[in-house]
């Protein structure tokens, strides 16, 4: 069940100095210094598992404020660990990532703004094989329509997965609707993260590890002329 965990009612409501507290210092008035404007997370891992791809992903882009999010209570908790032994260890790196146990299903509009993030990550995940149960995959076209709202146009979705018939229903989808279009095979070779995408998880290594093919879908929110 999911009912025993917090949700911020909307996203000013989420706490971001717990989670990155490098980036929001406790004393910070009074100094007469015009303040910035406030950080925002900018990616987000939607079943990070484990946490490799925020591992992966945080020396990469050291500025960028990244979440991953996890259903598992225990997951979660082993990732929030796992980070805060790596800003241990590392001082002044590992700071811009964070975990928060939810369900993505259910909740992401309660944590992002309209065209907060600049990249979403979906990688390996439950394939749901029987038709009643296409319902609980995290990419379908009603998905689609809120992670389009909390995506900048521009941003880019990734998916991979090694269950090819899962692999072909995200592409679908995703080619299916209006405010998404897939990247060229030039940009997609371009991308220092794509490599990330088959190397940087727990399950993608499992997946390397048994010789499995994967199956990629990355595509780019794009904006229609009404918006
Ligand atoms: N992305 C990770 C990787 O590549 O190693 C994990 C892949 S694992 C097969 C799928 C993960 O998605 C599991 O950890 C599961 O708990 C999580 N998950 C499933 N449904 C979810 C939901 N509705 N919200 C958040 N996480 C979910």
């Amino acid at each position: 069940s999911d009912s025993h965990f917090p949700v911020p009612v909307s996203p000013d409501e989420f706490d971001l100095s717990q989670h990155y507290p490098a980036y929001f210092p406790a004393d910070k008035a009074g100094d007469g210094e015009e303040a910035a404007p406030p950080r925002r997370i900018r990616f987000a891992d939607v079943g990070c598992g484990f946490g490799g791809l925020l591992v992966g992903l945080s020396p990469l882009f050291p500025d960028t404020l990244m979440i991953g999010m996890e259903l598992r209570d225990k997951v979660t908790e082993y990732v929030k660990e796992r980070i805060l032994a790596l800003r241990a260890s590392n001082p002044g790196q590992y700071d811009n990532i964070s975990v928060v146990r939810t369900n993505s299903m259910k909740y992401i509009p309660n944590y992002f703004r309209k065209a907060q993030l600049t990249k979403m990550f979906f990688l390996f995940p439950d394939p749901h094989f029987k038709e009643k149960n296409h319902r609980r995959r995290v990419i379908s076209m009603q998905l689609l329509d809120e992670y389009a709202y909390v995506m900048e146009v521009g941003g880019i979705i990734y998916t991979i997965t090694d269950v090819e018939e899962l692999g072909d229903w995200m592409r679908s989808c995703l080619e299916k609707h209006p405010l998404f279009e897939a990247l060229p095979e030039e940009e997609i070779k371009a991308d220092p993260v794509v490599k990330l995408l088959s190397t940087a998880t727990e399950e993608s290594q499992k997946v390397a590890r048994n010789g499995g093919q994967t199956f990629h879908a990355i595509f780019r929110r794009i904006s229609l002329q009404e918006e």
